[in-house]
Protein backbone atom coordinates (compact mmCIF):
# COMPACT_ATOMS: atom_id res chain seq x y z
CA UNK A 1 0.00 0.00 0.00
CA UNK A 2 1.85 3.04 -1.29
CA UNK A 3 -1.05 5.61 -0.43
CA UNK A 4 1.36 7.52 2.18
CA UNK A 5 4.09 6.37 1.38
CA UNK A 6 6.92 8.91 1.97
CA UNK A 7 9.87 9.57 -0.56
CA UNK A 8 13.01 9.13 1.35
CA UNK A 9 14.89 12.12 -0.67
CA UNK A 10 11.70 14.10 -0.74
CA UNK A 11 11.40 14.08 2.96
CA UNK A 12 15.42 14.88 2.93
CA UNK A 13 15.04 17.79 1.02
CA UNK A 14 12.56 19.00 3.13
CA UNK A 15 14.47 18.23 6.09
CA UNK A 16 17.57 19.66 5.07
CA UNK A 17 15.95 23.16 4.35
CA UNK A 18 14.30 22.61 7.91
CA UNK A 19 17.97 22.80 9.18
CA UNK A 20 19.33 25.57 6.73
CA UNK A 21 16.57 27.96 7.86
CA UNK A 22 17.64 27.24 11.57
CA UNK A 23 21.46 27.55 10.62
CA UNK A 24 20.82 30.92 8.93
CA UNK A 25 19.88 34.13 9.17
CA UNK A 26 17.74 35.02 6.56
CA UNK A 27 17.33 39.00 5.48
CA UNK A 28 15.78 38.25 2.33
CA UNK A 29 12.97 41.43 2.93
CA UNK A 30 10.30 39.24 0.69
CA UNK A 31 10.68 36.20 3.41
CA UNK A 32 9.26 35.77 6.97
CA UNK A 33 8.75 32.34 9.21
CA UNK A 34 5.01 31.80 9.34
CA UNK A 35 3.32 30.65 12.60
CA UNK A 36 2.73 26.96 13.28
CA UNK A 37 -1.07 27.24 12.97
CA UNK A 38 -0.64 29.02 9.76
CA UNK A 39 1.40 25.67 8.28
CA UNK A 40 -1.25 23.74 10.00
CA UNK A 41 -4.15 25.65 8.31
CA UNK A 42 -2.18 25.29 4.86
CA UNK A 43 -1.51 21.35 5.17
CA UNK A 44 -5.21 20.90 6.43
CA UNK A 45 -7.96 18.68 4.81
CA UNK A 46 -8.97 22.05 2.60
CA UNK A 47 -6.42 20.86 0.14
CA UNK A 48 -8.27 17.87 -0.88
CA UNK A 49 -11.89 20.41 -1.84
CA UNK A 50 -12.63 22.21 -5.26
CA UNK A 51 -14.27 25.53 -4.80
CA UNK A 52 -14.65 26.97 -8.15
CA UNK A 53 -16.75 30.56 -7.13
CA UNK A 54 -17.27 32.75 -4.43
CA UNK A 55 -18.58 31.60 -1.07
CA UNK A 56 -22.22 31.17 -1.49
CA UNK A 57 -21.67 31.12 -5.24
CA UNK A 58 -20.01 27.63 -5.90
CA UNK A 59 -20.09 25.58 -9.06
CA UNK A 60 -19.57 22.56 -6.61
CA UNK A 61 -21.60 20.93 -3.58
CA UNK A 62 -19.77 20.14 -0.24
CA UNK A 63 -18.44 23.58 0.48
CA UNK A 64 -20.60 25.00 3.44
CA UNK A 65 -17.38 24.80 5.62
CA UNK A 66 -14.90 26.01 2.90
CA UNK A 67 -17.72 29.05 2.75
CA UNK A 68 -17.13 29.82 6.02
CA UNK A 69 -13.06 29.55 6.10
CA UNK A 70 -13.29 32.07 3.25
CA UNK A 71 -15.63 34.52 4.34
CA UNK A 72 -13.18 34.35 7.65
CA UNK A 73 -10.34 35.56 5.42
CA UNK A 74 -12.28 37.99 3.66
CA UNK A 75 -13.55 39.56 7.05
CA UNK A 76 -10.50 39.43 8.90
CA UNK A 77 -8.90 41.32 6.08
CA UNK A 78 -11.58 44.01 5.69
CA UNK A 79 -11.15 44.70 9.38
CA UNK A 80 -7.11 44.33 9.27
CA UNK A 81 -6.74 47.22 6.39
CA UNK A 82 -10.33 48.87 6.52
CA UNK A 83 -11.45 47.68 2.82
CA UNK A 84 -15.13 47.16 1.29
CA UNK A 85 -13.97 44.26 -0.83
CA UNK A 86 -11.60 41.86 -0.64
CA UNK A 87 -10.92 38.90 -3.03
CA UNK A 88 -8.02 36.23 -0.88
CA UNK A 89 -8.41 33.31 -4.08
CA UNK A 90 -5.34 34.98 -6.16
CA UNK A 91 -1.87 31.96 -6.07
CA UNK A 92 0.39 35.04 -5.70
CA UNK A 93 0.76 38.73 -5.88
CA UNK A 94 1.92 38.13 -9.72
CA UNK A 95 -1.79 36.59 -10.23
CA UNK A 96 -3.46 39.99 -8.39
CA UNK A 97 -1.55 42.36 -10.42
CA UNK A 98 -2.38 40.32 -13.27
CA UNK A 99 -6.07 40.11 -12.46
CA UNK A 100 -6.10 43.89 -11.73
CA UNK A 101 -4.99 44.29 -15.51
CA UNK A 102 -7.41 42.10 -16.84
CA UNK A 103 -10.17 43.59 -15.04
CA UNK A 104 -9.00 46.97 -15.76
CA UNK A 105 -7.57 47.25 -19.24
CA UNK A 106 -7.69 46.28 -22.71
CA UNK A 107 -4.31 44.40 -24.10
CA UNK A 108 -2.36 47.36 -25.65
CA UNK A 109 -3.49 50.04 -23.11
CA UNK A 110 -0.58 51.89 -21.35
CA UNK A 111 0.50 50.98 -17.62
CA UNK A 112 3.29 53.28 -15.84
CA UNK A 113 4.68 51.72 -12.92
CA UNK A 114 8.01 51.79 -11.13
CA UNK A 115 11.05 50.52 -13.29
CA UNK A 116 12.11 47.24 -11.97
CA UNK A 117 15.96 49.16 -12.20
CA UNK A 118 14.81 51.46 -9.58
CA UNK A 119 12.88 48.86 -7.43
CA UNK A 120 9.64 48.01 -9.03
CA UNK A 121 8.43 44.35 -9.74
CA UNK A 122 8.47 42.64 -12.58
CA UNK A 123 4.90 42.67 -12.82
CA UNK A 124 4.39 46.31 -13.18
CA UNK A 125 5.71 46.59 -16.53
CA UNK A 126 9.24 44.53 -17.54
CA UNK A 127 9.72 43.14 -20.66
CA UNK A 128 10.00 39.66 -19.83
CA UNK A 129 6.88 39.69 -18.03
CA UNK A 130 3.09 39.37 -18.83
CA UNK A 131 2.55 43.01 -18.04
CA UNK A 132 5.46 44.31 -20.23
CA UNK A 133 4.19 41.79 -23.02
CA UNK A 134 0.17 42.15 -22.98
CA UNK A 135 0.37 46.29 -22.27
CA UNK A 136 2.60 48.63 -23.35
CA UNK A 137 4.47 50.06 -20.24
CA UNK A 138 6.49 53.06 -19.16
CA UNK A 139 8.81 52.34 -15.88
CA UNK A 140 9.93 55.23 -13.77
CA UNK A 141 12.51 55.75 -12.06
CA UNK A 142 13.88 57.91 -8.51
CA UNK A 143 15.73 61.31 -8.60
CA UNK A 144 19.42 60.83 -8.99
CA UNK A 145 20.21 62.98 -6.48
CA UNK A 146 17.76 62.10 -3.58
CA UNK A 147 17.35 58.55 -4.68
CA UNK A 148 13.69 59.11 -3.85
CA UNK A 149 10.53 59.13 -5.85
CA UNK A 150 10.22 62.14 -7.58
CA UNK A 151 6.47 62.67 -8.30
CA UNK A 152 6.86 65.96 -10.03
CA UNK A 153 9.02 64.06 -12.64
CA UNK A 154 6.58 61.12 -12.89
CA UNK A 155 3.95 63.91 -13.72
CA UNK A 156 5.40 64.75 -16.29
CA UNK A 157 5.85 61.10 -17.40
CA UNK A 158 2.50 60.41 -17.02
CA UNK A 159 1.40 63.55 -19.06
CA UNK A 160 3.63 62.15 -21.71
CA UNK A 161 2.68 58.74 -21.82
CA UNK A 162 -0.90 58.97 -20.66
CA UNK A 163 -1.26 55.61 -18.89
CA UNK A 164 -4.91 54.58 -18.42
CA UNK A 165 -3.42 52.53 -15.23
CA UNK A 166 -0.10 53.73 -12.75
CA UNK A 167 0.95 51.26 -10.61
CA UNK A 168 2.59 52.67 -7.03
CA UNK A 169 4.32 50.32 -4.78
CA UNK A 170 7.51 48.58 -5.30
CA UNK A 171 10.24 45.34 -4.59
CA UNK A 172 13.14 47.46 -3.28
CA UNK A 173 12.23 50.74 -2.07
CA UNK A 174 13.18 51.91 1.80
CA UNK A 175 11.04 55.08 2.15
CA UNK A 176 7.71 56.25 2.91
CA UNK A 177 5.73 56.55 -0.56
CA UNK A 178 3.43 59.59 -1.01
CA UNK A 179 0.00 57.38 -2.11
CA UNK A 180 -1.32 61.14 -2.44
CA UNK A 181 0.68 62.58 -4.79
CA UNK A 182 0.39 59.43 -6.67
CA UNK A 183 -3.43 60.15 -7.00
CA UNK A 184 -2.81 63.80 -7.85
CA UNK A 185 -0.77 62.30 -10.91
CA UNK A 186 -3.46 59.43 -11.41
CA UNK A 187 -6.42 62.45 -11.32
CA UNK A 188 -4.42 64.89 -13.81
CA UNK A 189 -4.22 62.11 -16.75
CA UNK A 190 -7.53 60.06 -16.05
CA UNK A 191 -5.49 56.64 -15.10
CA UNK A 192 -6.66 54.26 -12.78
CA UNK A 193 -4.33 54.17 -9.50
CA UNK A 194 -3.12 50.55 -8.27
CA UNK A 195 -1.43 50.16 -5.40
CA UNK A 196 0.90 47.25 -4.77
CA UNK A 197 1.60 47.47 -1.09
CA UNK A 198 3.05 43.56 -1.51
CA UNK A 199 6.45 44.39 0.46
CA UNK A 200 4.39 47.15 3.19
CA UNK A 201 1.01 45.35 3.93
CA UNK A 202 2.00 44.25 7.89
CA UNK A 203 3.34 48.53 8.19
CA UNK A 204 0.17 49.70 6.02
CA UNK A 205 -1.85 47.26 8.47
CA UNK A 206 -0.79 48.50 11.57
CA UNK A 207 0.01 51.78 10.59
CA UNK A 208 3.18 52.25 10.68
CA UNK A 209 3.22 53.02 7.11
CA UNK A 210 0.60 55.58 5.41
CA UNK A 211 -2.43 53.01 4.25
CA UNK A 212 -3.16 53.18 0.18
CA UNK A 213 -7.19 52.19 1.04
CA UNK A 214 -8.65 55.63 1.19
CA UNK A 215 -6.42 56.72 -1.95
CA UNK A 216 -6.22 54.24 -4.59
CA UNK A 217 -8.51 52.76 -6.71
CA UNK A 218 -7.45 48.96 -5.80
CA UNK A 219 -4.90 47.70 -3.90
CA UNK A 220 -3.06 44.70 -4.37
CA UNK A 221 -0.96 42.54 -1.87
CA UNK A 222 1.46 39.28 -1.62
CA UNK A 223 -0.12 37.50 1.59
CA UNK A 224 3.64 35.86 2.91
CA UNK A 225 5.78 38.88 3.17
CA UNK A 226 5.68 41.54 6.14
CA UNK A 227 2.05 39.71 6.92
CA UNK A 228 3.44 36.61 7.48
CA UNK A 229 1.12 34.45 6.22
CA UNK A 230 1.27 31.40 3.45
CA UNK A 231 2.20 32.36 -0.09
CA UNK A 232 -0.28 33.88 -2.06
CA UNK A 233 -1.68 37.66 -3.11
CA UNK A 234 -5.06 39.11 -2.07
CA UNK A 235 -7.20 42.25 -3.73
CA UNK A 236 -8.22 45.03 -1.97
CA UNK A 237 -10.65 48.15 -2.23
CA UNK A 238 -12.01 50.60 -0.20
CA UNK A 239 -15.17 50.17 -2.31
CA UNK A 240 -17.06 47.20 -3.54
CA UNK A 241 -17.63 49.32 -7.28
CA UNK A 242 -14.54 47.36 -9.03
CA UNK A 243 -15.49 43.86 -6.76
CA UNK A 244 -17.92 42.18 -9.77
CA UNK A 245 -14.98 43.05 -12.40
CA UNK A 246 -12.05 41.85 -10.36
CA UNK A 247 -13.34 39.13 -8.97
CA UNK A 248 -14.79 37.72 -12.75
CA UNK A 249 -10.64 38.61 -13.92
CA UNK A 250 -9.65 36.60 -10.95
CA UNK A 251 -12.05 33.64 -11.66
CA UNK A 252 -12.88 32.33 -14.26
CA UNK A 253 -10.80 34.82 -16.05
CA UNK A 254 -7.10 34.02 -14.89
CA UNK A 255 -7.74 31.03 -12.36
CA UNK A 256 -9.48 27.82 -11.57
CA UNK A 257 -10.37 26.32 -8.29
CA UNK A 258 -8.89 28.16 -5.21
CA UNK A 259 -6.37 27.31 -2.71
CA UNK A 260 -8.77 26.70 0.24
CA UNK A 261 -5.54 25.67 2.53
CA UNK A 262 -3.71 28.54 1.40
CA UNK A 263 -7.12 30.49 2.07
CA UNK A 264 -7.82 28.99 5.35
CA UNK A 265 -3.71 29.97 6.20
CA UNK A 266 -4.20 33.46 5.23
CA UNK A 267 -7.42 33.69 7.76
CA UNK A 268 -5.19 32.48 10.40
CA UNK A 269 -2.43 34.98 9.35
CA UNK A 270 -5.12 37.80 9.23
CA UNK A 271 -5.97 36.51 12.93
CA UNK A 272 -2.86 36.88 14.35
CA UNK A 273 -2.08 40.10 12.42
CA UNK A 274 -5.15 41.55 14.09
CA UNK A 275 -3.51 40.90 17.99
CA UNK A 276 -1.65 44.02 19.28
CA UNK A 277 1.93 41.53 19.88
CA UNK A 278 1.63 41.70 15.54
CA UNK A 279 1.87 45.71 16.28
CA UNK A 280 4.94 45.50 18.15
CA UNK A 281 6.49 42.85 16.00
CA UNK A 282 5.99 45.08 13.09
CA UNK A 283 7.69 48.21 14.93
CA UNK A 284 10.40 46.09 16.07
CA UNK A 285 10.91 44.77 12.20
CA UNK A 286 11.46 48.83 11.25
CA UNK A 287 13.17 48.89 14.45
CA UNK A 288 15.72 46.66 13.39
CA UNK A 289 16.06 47.74 9.77
CA UNK A 290 16.97 50.87 11.43
CA UNK A 291 19.42 49.64 13.81
CA UNK A 292 21.66 48.22 10.93
CA UNK A 293 20.92 51.34 8.43
CA UNK A 294 23.22 53.04 11.26
CA UNK A 295 25.82 50.66 11.27
CA UNK A 296 26.48 50.50 7.72
CA UNK A 297 26.07 54.48 7.20
CA UNK A 298 28.96 55.03 9.48
CA UNK A 299 30.99 52.50 7.45
CA UNK A 300 33.06 54.24 4.71
CA UNK A 301 32.76 51.53 2.06
CA UNK A 302 28.98 50.59 2.52
CA UNK A 303 26.52 53.09 1.62
CA UNK A 304 22.81 52.62 2.56
CA UNK A 305 20.37 53.78 -0.86
CA UNK A 306 18.64 57.25 -0.62
CA UNK A 307 20.47 57.58 3.15
CA UNK A 308 17.92 55.60 5.24
CA UNK A 309 15.16 53.04 5.80
CA UNK A 310 11.52 53.85 6.95
CA UNK A 311 10.28 50.75 6.48
CA UNK A 312 11.41 46.94 6.90
CA UNK A 313 14.67 46.99 4.46
CA UNK A 314 17.79 48.56 3.34
CA UNK A 315 19.46 48.50 -0.21
CA UNK A 316 22.85 48.64 -0.04
CA UNK A 317 25.18 50.35 -2.69
CA UNK A 318 29.07 48.13 -2.10
CA UNK A 319 30.37 50.27 -5.03
CA UNK A 320 33.54 51.18 -2.87
CA UNK A 321 33.73 47.70 -1.07
CA UNK A 322 34.71 46.87 -4.89
CA UNK A 323 32.16 43.68 -4.83
CA UNK A 324 29.65 43.45 -7.61
CA UNK A 325 25.85 42.12 -5.94
CA UNK A 326 26.54 38.86 -6.65
CA UNK A 327 29.83 38.62 -4.81
CA UNK A 328 28.22 39.93 -1.66
CA UNK A 329 25.75 37.25 -2.02
CA UNK A 330 27.88 34.84 -2.67
CA UNK A 331 30.19 35.62 0.27
CA UNK A 332 27.24 35.97 2.89
CA UNK A 333 25.93 32.60 1.74
CA UNK A 334 29.40 30.95 2.88
CA UNK A 335 28.58 32.59 6.16
CA UNK A 336 24.95 31.59 6.52
CA UNK A 337 23.37 35.03 6.16
CA UNK A 338 20.69 34.71 3.25
CA UNK A 339 20.55 37.71 1.01
CA UNK A 340 19.67 38.78 -2.03
CA UNK A 341 21.75 40.93 -4.79
CA UNK A 342 19.74 44.48 -5.67
CA UNK A 343 20.71 47.41 -8.82
CA UNK A 344 21.37 50.27 -7.04
CA UNK A 345 19.72 53.10 -9.10
CA UNK A 346 21.66 53.97 -12.49
CA UNK A 347 23.29 50.70 -11.68
CA UNK A 348 25.62 50.17 -14.77
CA UNK A 349 26.34 46.08 -13.85
CA UNK A 350 23.21 44.12 -15.45
CA UNK A 351 20.24 42.47 -12.77
CA UNK A 352 22.61 39.22 -12.72
CA UNK A 353 25.39 40.61 -11.82
CA UNK A 354 24.65 44.19 -9.53
CA UNK A 355 26.41 46.67 -7.40
CA UNK A 356 24.04 45.96 -3.96
CA UNK A 357 22.37 44.29 -1.93
CA UNK A 358 18.69 44.20 -0.29
CA UNK A 359 18.53 43.46 3.62
CA UNK A 360 15.16 42.90 5.20
CA UNK A 361 14.38 42.39 8.85
CA UNK A 362 11.07 40.44 8.88
CA UNK A 363 12.16 36.76 9.24
CA UNK A 364 14.77 38.04 11.90
CA UNK A 365 12.33 39.82 13.94
CA UNK A 366 9.75 36.88 13.74
CA UNK A 367 12.59 34.82 15.37
CA UNK A 368 13.13 37.25 18.20
CA UNK A 369 16.12 39.54 17.21
CA UNK A 370 16.15 42.89 18.76
CA UNK A 371 18.17 46.19 18.25
CA UNK A 372 21.38 44.46 19.79
CA UNK A 373 21.15 41.82 17.33
CA UNK A 374 20.53 43.44 14.70
CA UNK A 375 23.28 45.73 14.89
CA UNK A 376 25.12 42.35 15.18
CA UNK A 377 24.36 41.62 11.97
CA UNK A 378 24.68 44.73 10.39
CA UNK A 379 28.14 43.99 11.47
CA UNK A 380 28.73 40.79 10.72
CA UNK A 381 27.84 41.90 6.89
CA UNK A 382 30.23 44.65 7.27
CA UNK A 383 32.96 42.38 8.20
CA UNK A 384 32.53 40.03 5.39
CA UNK A 385 32.43 42.63 2.83
CA UNK A 386 35.36 44.64 3.89
CA UNK A 387 37.42 41.63 4.27
CA UNK A 388 35.81 39.03 1.72
CA UNK A 389 39.52 37.46 1.33
CA UNK A 390 40.54 37.18 4.95
CA UNK A 391 39.33 33.24 5.93
CA UNK A 392 39.85 34.06 9.36
CA UNK A 393 37.49 36.74 9.38
CA UNK A 394 34.97 34.86 7.72
CA UNK A 395 35.40 32.20 10.36
CA UNK A 396 34.88 34.48 13.24
CA UNK A 397 31.34 36.11 11.12
CA UNK A 398 30.34 32.57 10.60
CA UNK A 399 30.61 31.79 14.63
CA UNK A 400 28.82 35.14 15.07
CA UNK A 401 25.94 33.47 13.27
CA UNK A 402 26.44 30.01 14.82
CA UNK A 403 25.44 32.55 18.26
CA UNK A 404 22.76 34.32 17.11
CA UNK A 405 20.79 31.50 15.35
CA UNK A 406 21.24 29.07 18.35
CA UNK A 407 20.15 32.00 21.03
CA UNK A 408 16.74 32.37 18.74
CA UNK A 409 15.78 29.23 17.42
CA UNK A 410 12.92 28.78 15.34
CA UNK A 411 10.14 27.34 17.05
N1 LIG B 1 4.54 42.82 -6.06
C1 LIG B 1 5.65 43.16 -5.40
C2 LIG B 1 5.90 44.59 -5.07
C3 LIG B 1 6.58 42.17 -5.06
O1 LIG B 1 7.71 42.51 -4.43
C4 LIG B 1 6.30 40.82 -5.39
C5 LIG B 1 7.22 39.72 -5.04
O2 LIG B 1 8.29 39.83 -4.64
C6 LIG B 1 5.12 40.55 -6.09
C7 LIG B 1 4.26 41.56 -6.41
C8 LIG B 1 4.81 39.16 -6.62
O3 LIG B 1 4.54 38.23 -5.73
P1 LIG B 1 4.61 36.66 -6.09
O4 LIG B 1 6.03 36.28 -6.02
O5 LIG B 1 3.72 36.06 -5.06
O6 LIG B 1 4.04 36.50 -7.48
Amino acid sequence: MNYGKKSPQLWAAIENEEQRQQDTIELIASENIVSDAVREAQGSVLTNKYAEGYPNKRYYGGCEFIDQVEQLAIDYAKKLFNAAYVNVQPHSGSQANMAVYQALLKPGDVILGMGMDAGGHLTHGATVNFSGKLYKTYGYGLNPDTEELDYDEIMDLAKKVKPQLIVAGASAYSRIIDWQAFRNIADEVGAYLMVDMAHIAGLVATGVHPSPLPIADVVTTTTHKTLRGPRGGMILSKSTELGRKINSAVFPGIQGGPLEHIIAGKAQAFYEDLQPEYSEYIQQVVKNAQTMEKVFNASKQIRVVSGKTENHLLVLDLTKTGLTGKDAQNLLDRVHITTNKEAIPNDPRSPFITSGLRIGTPAITSRGFKEEDAQRVAELISTVLTNPTDKERLQEVAKGVHELTTKYPIN
